[in-house]
């Protein structure tokens, strides 16, 4: 190792070890006779005492060189303590390594830059101490998580990326493929007809932290690629969902915010929410004096009229059970039909949203039909899960905007704050200067040539 300590981690207790720790110059001050600089890292800073002759060889030193430093620990005198922690202390360096001398940095990491600097740059953004803790919160946000669906059993099960176009209502990304040029691979817009065959499967408890691929006109809180905690159960109805859930809410503002959250939360039909505030996510907040107000929205309509298709589509998506007492108006009456699906809504935003699944292929075949899919093509689109659901237990589940939680969790208003190289709002990776122009062998390898 090239430290022993890191740099946010000594105290008055370590006076008199000998360290040696590594990182970047966060201050220098060096005047003719001695010098001072702090050095960091990600656990934090410390001040580092340079005598005369360290002094006179590190003259040059710049902020953001990569040195390590090896020395002893002194306790500072208590009226020079303006910290607890690193702040009682300082290393008085016997020898300095100076481990890269570094050009001047594209963005100063005291002023703000430009979103497209940040971007461009956003392996230097990374050090700012904002976007450390931004990810640090994402971090124990999905270990929460992961924590408590393993205590109640949940398996977390990966799904293809190379999938088949699947609707939720958006366009997909399409990956070409070499062994059969034509045809193409289209990355999963959520793994949602994946859960439910392992539903089929009998694995009855899935989750899954999982990049979702959606080609949509973006804003600030989405991107092209974005992470859902997906999951599904089987032989459950939606109070079990809610009850899960809710201990989940639970559980991970405790571990992460240390935040009480009151369960079980209120709950509003579809309808009564359009009723009383002409919206379906309603933010409770004043009515409830809380901080994080949790609601829960249920029965959606099963369809929506799209008037870019010209037909009636499914609300959620079309594999959600239409409620059993509005069967009759599948046809007839679409308006009529209430679904069993439900969305979470936090202070007026929607993070999560699922269904109790159709599990029955007759019913899921009459569902395709209201929206207008022939039967040759929902079994073009849908066969195998129109097979599958032959075999299917009662199941359903939900996905939460997983971004979008660690985005309130850590106070920021952008998902990109939260998101480690995130694209900008064209899609575009300006860091790696991504998507790019392939070269025409590549083309030729898919069969694929660009129209002029
Ligand atoms: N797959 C759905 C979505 O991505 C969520 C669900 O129904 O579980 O919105």
């Amino acid at each position: 190792m090239l430290r022993t300590h890191t740099c946010g981690e000594l105290n008055k207790n370590d006076a008199g070890k000998k360290v040696t720790l590594s990182g970047w110059v966060d201050s220098v001050r060096i005047s003719g006779k001695i010098g001072f600089l702090d050095i960091r890292d990600r656990y934090g800073k410390t001040q580092i005492f340079l005598n005369k002759d360290l002094a006179n060889e590190f003259r040059n030193l710049n902020k953001e060189d990569i040195l390590q430093v090896i020395g002893e620990v002194k306790a500072r005198p208590p009226q020079q303590v303006k910290e607890p922690g690193t702040g009682e202390v300082e290393v008085s360096a016997t020898t300095v390594n100076l481990l890269k001398k570094v050009p001047p940095l594209p963005l100063d990491l005291d002023v703000e830059s430009t979103e497209e600097t940040r971007m461009k740059y956003r392996y230097i953004d990374l050090r700012k101490p904002e976007m450390r803790n931004a990810l640090v919160i994402r971090h124990k946000l999905t270990m929460a998580i992961r924590k408590y669906m393993d205590e109640q059993g949940f398996l977390e099960i990966e799904t293809p990326f190379m999938a088949k176009s699947t609707p939720e209502g958006s366009r997909d990304y399409i990956v070409p493929s070499r062994n059969f040029p034509g045809q193409f691979y289209a990355l999963p817009q959520s793994p949602q007809i994946y859960k439910q065959l392992l539903m089929v499967g009998g694995l009855d408890k899935y989750f899954q932290i999982v990049r979702c691929f959606r080609d949509e006109d973006l804003r600030a809180d989405r991107q092209p690629e974005f992470t859902q905690l997906d999951l599904e159960m089987s032989f459950i109805d939606e109070e079990d969902i809610y009850s899960m859930m809710e201990g989940l809410v639970q559980y991970v503002f405790k571990e992460v915010l240390n935040e009480d959250i009151e369960i079980p939360f209120p709950r509003m039909t579809y309808d009564q929410t359009m009723e009383k505030y002409d919206s379906d996510k309603p933010d409770i907040r004043k009515e409830t004096g809380k901080k994080y107000s949790f609601l829960w929205v249920t029965e959606f309509p099963m369809f929506e009229f799209s008037k870019d298709a010209n037909r009636y589509i499914a609300m959620h998506h079309p594999f959600t059970s239409p409620n059993k007492e509005d069967m009759q108006y599948l046809h007839n009456d679409k308006d009529k039909v209430r679904s069993r699906a439900y969305d979470l809504v936090l202070n007026g935003s929607e993070i999560g949203g699922g269904s109790i699944r159709i599990s029955d292929d007759a019913v899921q075949k009459e569902v395709f039909t209201a929206i207008g899919l022939s039967e040759k093509e929902a079994e073009k689109k849908f066969g195998c899960l129109l097979n599958a659901l032959k075999y299917a237990p009662p199941h359903g589940g939900l996905a939460f905007g997983l971004d979008r939680w660690a985005m309130i969790m850590a106070g920021k208003d952008s998902i990109r704050d939260v998101i480690a190289f995130p694209k900008n709002k064209d899609a575009r990776c300006l860091m790696m200067d991504a998507p790019s122009e392939v070269s025409g062998e590549q083309l030729d390898e898919v069969g694929l040539s660009l129209k002029k």
